[in-house]
């Protein structure tokens, strides 16, 4: 039997159930935490707003985790899926299509950047990676590299659960599911509060991209495939990396002949003030891979565009991908997609997000004063990181298991604040936010900090 809630003491029948039945994602909470605190059951939303079961509200400063880009409570989608069901709502994704789905595809050759104009869909975003994986590996082999099967990340990515993005993913459990996909290595990520070469500004950044160059070279260049990064690593803290970086390691990927894979689940639609976070930086990646903001959360959809000279192999004799998703393309996903980046597109949310952002950059910048925040990043879109620290001195982070963490976490989302509290502080909220919804997300974060600070006195230098 579920215990009882520490909030109101009692739990809704949802909740127990919940506990009783389902079984939740997770990558931090135990168990026991579920169990003790409850899963939260949300019934509806409303712009930034949620509302659970007990009806109470919650200011959703994550945008679910990182995507509802629009906003919650869009009837509009709803209502495009609705008709698309009812018209129809599947076809055979390997010799048919549909024209929701062919529209769509449209729509994402016409806003990516660059030439990537051919698009393969999925249904989320570690598919999409897994398919982006597949995809560079045939393509080197139909070049005529067949030994290039490498593939480089950095440390600290998030890239996705599935068994090769999971391989490229920093916080996967070897101890679990290892030996993880062969050919992987790990480089250094931008990264100006704890650098890895002791550099400052873009000399670090720039001393990551050549570092990516040592790698190709300690592969041998003739076994790798891919290089893969997010434009920005939300997982790895919400670093900007100077435009040099990027271009530097375009650079190196062209010299040694290595696909250039970006990562824009979370980044793209808008999310960094740009369609996509490749823009920020004057690249156009060989492959991009895309989820969570394509369609704002209201369908499981995903897609990998590429470039010509990427896809051209494959149109070859014999050649053809070999790689075949059930639900790539499905028509009802695909119209919840193209509906929400009409929406993007005629609200003007890019543009929102980058000044929003700027608003909430400026808010957070002022809880430097707290002891325990070491730094604050973000102000390109509504990507924010407050890096929480014991010592401001010596940038010692606390743990995601320490009791301080766990206990901001808790501790915001009884003040009605939803958010990600790891060695970092995530704000992401949906693109929609308004300024007093900033305002009061900033001054949640600051009381609940204030009140730990005081708890855990002992424990910060
Ligand atoms: N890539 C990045 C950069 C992500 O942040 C995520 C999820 O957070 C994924 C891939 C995996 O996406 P999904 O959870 O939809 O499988």
């Amino acid at each position: 039997m579920a215990a009882k809630d520490h909030r109101t003491g009692a739990r809704h029948e949802a909740e127990t159930s919940a506990i009783e039945h389902l079984w939740p994602h997770s990558n931090d909470l135990e168990w026991d935490e579920y169990t003790e605190r409850g899963l939260r059951v949300f019934v509806s939303g409303q712009g930034s707003t949620l509302t659970d079961v007990q009806g109470r509200s919650y200011l959703d400063g994550l945008a679910g985790l990182f995507l509802v880009n629009v906003g919650h409570g869009r009837a509009e989608i709803g209502a495009a899926m609705a008709e698309q069901a009812g018209r129809l709502a599947y076809t055979a994704s390997s010799n048919s299509t549909n024209p929701a789905t062919v529209a769509l595809a449209e729509t994402i050759a016409s806003i990516t950047p660059g030439d990537l104009d051919r698009v393969f869909f999925c249904s989320g975003g570690s598919e999409a990676v897994e398919t982006a994986l597949k995809i560079a590996k045939q393509a080197q082999v139909l070049r005529g590299y067949p030994k290039r099967y490498k593939v480089i990340c950095r440390r600290g990515s998030y890239h996705g659960q599935t068994f090769g993005a999971m391989s490229l993913t920093s916080s996967a459990k070897e101890q679990y599911f290892g030996p993880f996909m062969a050919g992987v290595s790990k480089v250094p990520s931008p990264n100006r509060y704890r650098n890895d070469f002791g550099l400052e500004g873009e000399a670090g950044d720039l001393m990551c991209a050549r570092y990516v160059e040592q790698e190709i070279l300690a592969q041998g260049p003739e076994h790798v495939a891919a290089v893969i990064g997010e434009p920005i690593s939300a997982a790895n803290g919400t670093h900007l990396p100077s435009p040099a970086y990027w271009q530097e390691v375009r650079r190196i990927c062209d010299r040694h002949g290595v696909l250039l894979i970006m990562d824009e689940v979370i980044t793209g639609y808008g999310r960094t003030g740009a369609m996509f976070a490749a823009e920020h930086y004057g690249v156009v990646p060989d492959i991009m891979t895309m989820a969570k903001g394509l369609s704002s959360g209201y369908a499981p959809i995903g897609a990998v565009a590429v470039r010509p000279q990427v896809f051209e192999p494959f149109t070859k004799h014999g050649n053809a991908i070999n790689h075949l998703l059930t639900f790539g393309g499905h028509a009802v996903a695909a119209a919840a997609a193209s509906k929400n980046i009409e929406i993007i597109q005629r609200e003007n949310l890019v543009e929102r997000s980058a000044e929003m952002g700027r608003y909430l950059l400026k808010l957070a910048d002022d809880l430097r004063h707290h002891p325990t925040v070491g730094d604050v990043r973000g102000g390109r879109g509504l990507l924010c990181a407050i890096d929480l620290v014991r010592s401001k001195e010596t940038k010692e982070a606390w743990g995601t298991e320490h009791p301080f963490i766990k206990g901001l976490a808790l501790r915001t989302q009884e003040q009605g604040l939803i958010t990600r509290v790891w060695d970092v502080l995530h704000l992401a909220p949906p693109l929609v936010i308004t300024e007093p919804e900033v305002e009061h997300a900033i001054e949640i974060v600051d009381s609940c900090l204030t009140e730990m600070e005081h708890e855990f006195a002992e424990a910060i230098s």
